[in-house]
């Protein structure tokens, strides 16, 4: 017989911490939290210190409003917000926070502090409480600002603690979100450091492409274009950059915000994947800064306790908006769309990230010079949507075109009998046989075959010296992921060494790579590093990068001969069908099918 069942309710400490779990769910979490209350409390320079990756001692200190004594007693109560007090509110919240949720949280699951003052004379309060027993409240000294520190995260929920990843993992997420959050308040100064050595430091930007220089290095931000969009309900504004330059982890590149609220939005990641599809590729991202501005009508950001899931009342829109904002900036465009009437199509929006319209309530037309705003008018919205995709669809290249049909997979053409046919669109090579014609992707059989050529050959890789030594410059959390790496990557080929805290200099490289981007091949072969426990997985991940980068690109123009060795190369690898990355080689068009298709039957 099943034992009785019996119902009862919580206890509220129980209850707290399960709720806990929803919105902390590892240190960079509560680094997130933080963070937010200090924008919240207009604060103009963020500190973050941390110990073993944030696993055993956070403190995120500001220099905003503070709070008064009482405020920091009910401030780690449930429920309890400055920021909104009614549902109606919630539809237009200018604020990152309002749910009162998050300080209770993080103090029912470890040692927690809050030292505040509101900059009158003789304030200073301290607020402790222990694994979420009852606030202590006494009085100290704090300048105008609010210091709190998280000691032991889930050292009373042993569960959750098992859940943490290593100490390295923990440390390169908290370096994202402080990244994420930085880029979309460029005017605020934000420091990242632990146990004295400095991860971040991030005087105030004067706007996003200086704050976007900092965290990327100089280089690369040239490679940003910018972005400046309005269609139907969305104003999109920011930088993406050129698909030449790319990394292989979304999470810490690709920024969006919403309203003022840095987002995850698999559907707005679609949207940017959109725009570079055929241009980057797959598994690969360019950094990318945007800011979405949106009727707060229209999206709601009360979808997950840690308010980073939005949902918007037209999903589909909101990525096409992304996606042609995106595709607009970076698309090379000879001549002008002679679909565009004269006028200027998008009127810019002269506003930086950061100061979005978080504190000066609904996004008005306020900050569109008059004048646009006024052609705005004698410009109906749908012939400006229409106007817009039409210019966006004369612009584009050819290699957005889709293949006619599905690819047979595994299928090959056999080398004794096929001949080159020549090169379509500088990516595809075309092959005949007896019975079909063959497409093939340059990039993808060449990687195939360099791949082979390199996980064959067992003897040390042959390493090229570089003439002039390249100093590669890393985003932060790349750079800390390097510091460890160096050495294993010298088995494969690349001599490197530290340069300085955020760069290093590579003094050689494998000699496939000779005269390609060492600078890309070493950066990604770091990240393939840093993924995977050591071990045949890990050593397969750091040579496709490297076959990646030695292989051909689409758009490099072949000759003849460049081409049939590439497809002998291929064809005699020992597994010419599988690509590196699961995508597909090649596929065949039969020529009765084509017979068929222009009617001889
Ligand atoms: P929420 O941000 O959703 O309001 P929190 O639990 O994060 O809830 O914070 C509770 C309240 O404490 C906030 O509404 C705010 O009034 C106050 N507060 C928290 N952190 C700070 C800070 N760094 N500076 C000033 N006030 C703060
Ligand atoms: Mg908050």
């Amino acid at each position: 017989m099943a034992a009785r069942k019996t119902i009862r309710i919580l206890d509220p400490l129980v209850a707290q911490q399960v709720a806990a779990g929803e919105v902390v769910e590892r240190p960079a979490s509560v680094v997130k939290e933080l963070i937010e209350n200090s924008l919240d409390a207009h604060a103009s320079r963020i500190e973050v210190e941390i110990e073993d990756g944030g696993t055993s001692r956070i403190l995120v200190r500001d220099d905003g409003e503070g709070m008064s004594e009482e405020d920091a007693r009910l401030s780690v109560l449930r429920h309890a917000t400055s920021k909104i007090s009614s549902v109606s509110e919630l539809e237009a919240v200018s604020t990152l926070g309002f749910r009162g949720e998050a300080l209770p949280s993080i103090a029912s699951v470890s040692s927690f502090e809050l030292t505040t003052s509101d900059g009158s004379p003789g304030s200073g309060t301290r607020v402790r409480v222990e694994g979420g027993s009852e606030a202590e409240v006494s009085a100290a000294p704090h300048p105008r600002g609010t210091t709190v520190i998280v000691e032991r995260l889930f050292y009373n929920v042993p569960a959750r603690r098992a859940f943490l990843r290593g100490i390295r993992s923990e440390r390169a997420t908290i370096m994202d979100v402080v990244t994420h959050l930085a880029i979309s308040h460029p005017q605020v100064a934000f420091r990242l450091s632990e146990g004295g050595r400095e991860h971040l430091s991030l005087p105030a930007a004067k706007d996003l492409l200086e704050r976007l220089a900092q965290i990327h290095g100089v280089a690369r931000a040239r490679a940003f274009r910018e972005v400046s969009y309005e269609s139907g309900a969305f104003r999109i504004a920011g930088y993406a950059a050129l698909p030449s330059v790319t990394q292989s982890n979304r999470n810490s590149c690709q920024t969006i915000s919403v309203n003022g609220r840095w987002v995850r939005s698999e559907n707005l990641n679609r949207g940017l994947d959109d725009a570079y599809r055929a241009t980057v590729p797959a598994g690969r991202y360019p950094p990318v800064a945007l800011h979405v501005e949106v009727d707060p009508r229209r999206v709601d950001v009360n979808v997950h306790p840690a308010k980073q899931v939005v949902r918007f009342s037209e999903e589909r829109a909101a990525r096409e908006a992304v996606a042609s904002a995106v595709r607009l900036a970076i698309e090379w465009r000879p001549h002008p769309p002679t679909a565009a009437p004269e006028r200027p199509l998008r009127p810019t929006v002269q506003q930086p990230l950061a100061s979005a319209p978080r504190r000066e309530a609904p996004p008005s037309t306020r900050q569109i010079p008059l004048q646009i705003a006024e052609e705005r008018r004698s410009y109906p919205e749908v012939d400006l949507k229409e106007a817009q995709r039409r210019a966006s669809e004369a612009a584009r290249g050819p290699e957005e075109f889709a293949p006619p049909e599905a690819p047979e997979r595994g299928a090959l053409p056999s080398l004794e009998e096929v001949r080159v046919i020549g090169q379509l669109a500088a990516c595809y090579i075309l092959l005949e046989d007896p019975s079909s014609l063959w497409v093939v992707d340059q990039h993808v059989a060449h990687e195939r075959a360099i791949l082979d050529r390199l996980t064959g050959s067992d003897g040390p890789p042959q390493v090229q010296d570089l003439l002039v030594p390249e100093v590669v410059e890393l985003s932060p959390s790349e750079a800390e992921r390097a510091a460890e790496s160096l050495e294993e990557l010298a088995l494969y080929g690349f001599g490197a060494e530290p340069f300085g805290p955020r760069s290093v200099r590579v003094t050689s490289a494998p000699s496939i790579l000779a005269g390609k981007d060492i600078a890309g091949a070493l950066s990604d072969a770091l990240a393939a590093i840093s993924g995977t426990e050591p071990g045949h997985r890990r050593e397969d991940r750091i040579l496709a990068t490297m076959a990646c980068h030695a292989a051909v690109r689409l758009g490099d123009r072949l000759s003849q001969r460049e081409m049939e060795s590439l497809i002998e190369d291929w064809l005699t690898s020992r597994l010419p069908a599988t690509c590196p990355h699961g995508r597909s080689i090649c596929f065949r068009i039969g020529t009765r099918e084509i017979a068929r298709k222009l009617d001889r039957h």
